[in-house]
């Protein structure tokens, strides 16, 4: 991507017709440049919707990605539980490829207490057939599992870089709150920030870099990882030396903000920016 671009999780609060078209209009009014498709209870869009979506935000200039619904667990003991967070990681690809979405994130799997080596095998076996399928139908949208906030979900930095070496079609988004949220505190300053970037740069290139799918908010977290998102001034994440880490890096790409005021956050990490 030609630079970093900052948004919406979602249609901002501020849009008065609830409407996914007229929140990307209203994103392109704040100055924002990208939008976060919410499917998080569910792919409910259509396709000629989607192409609705994908006219707007090309004449805008407004770039999109999906995020996927809750309920996926590819690590679930019962086959048909991983069939059917298969096929809602499917669903979200379609429908973010019909909007002209780039990529698309999700909350992969939970440990449920197993060994994370023998969960990292399960998880790619289901990315395996989640990508065959996707080949097949010629959909080349990023398949980009989340950095999660809690110590129980799968996906730490880490076990994201090595599965985006394994597929092609893979890469990280970079949940930067969920890291310290998971991670109880720790890794929440500059050297904290520059750790995933290094990790990041190490393992998948100055092109990874280039093009970043970033979330951020405040989140309020207990031992057990995150709780709940806050405005980033009611949080305790250093986002000013968040960005200065990314400044460092010259990271591109997209940075979706998940603070409940979603788009004043934005415009916030913006204007830093
Ligand atoms: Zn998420």
């Amino acid at each position: 991507m030609e630079k970093l671009r900052f948004g919406t999780a979602g249609i901002p609060i501020s849009t008065i017709k609830r409407d996914s078209v007229e929140g990307v209009k209203r994103v392109s009014e704040l100055n924002l440049e990208c939008m976060e498709l919410e499917f998080v209870r569910g792919v409910n869009l259509g396709q000629e919707k989607a192409e609705q979506i994908k006219k707007i935000a090309q004449k805008l200039d407004i770039s999109l990605t999906a995020h996927g619904p809750y309920y996926i667990n590819l690590n679930a003991k019962e086959p048909q539980k991983r069939g059917a967070s298969r096929s809602r990681i499917l669903k979200t690809a379609r429908a973010a490829n019909w909007a002209g979405a780039k990529s698309i994130t999700f909350h992969a799997a939970y440990y449920l207490k197993q060994d994370p080596k023998q969960v990292y095998a399960k998880v790619k076996e289901q990315f395996k057939k989640i990508l065959d399928v996707l080949n097949n139908e010629g959909n080349k949208v990023m398949i980009r599992p989340e950095l999660t906030g809690k110590a129980t979900q799968w996906g730490d930095i880490d076990e994201l870089i090595k599965l985006s070496q394994e597929f092609e079609q893979v890469l990280p988004c970079v949940d930067f709150a969920h890291y310290h949220a998971r991670h109880i505190g720790k890794y929440n300053s500059y050297e904290g920030f520059v750790r995933i970037l290094e990790k990041i740069e190490k393992g998948l290139g100055r092109e990874a870099l280039d093009n970043m799918h970033i979330h951020v908010s405040g989140i309020l977290y207990s031992d057990k990882g995150e709780r709940k998102h806050l405005p980033l001034k009611e949080s305790d994440l250093k986002y000013k030396q968040m960005i200065k880490a990314w400044k460092e890096f010259n990271i591109k790409g997209i940075v979706i903000s998940e603070s409940p005021n979603i788009e004043q956050d934005a415009q916030l990490l913006r204007d830093i920016w």
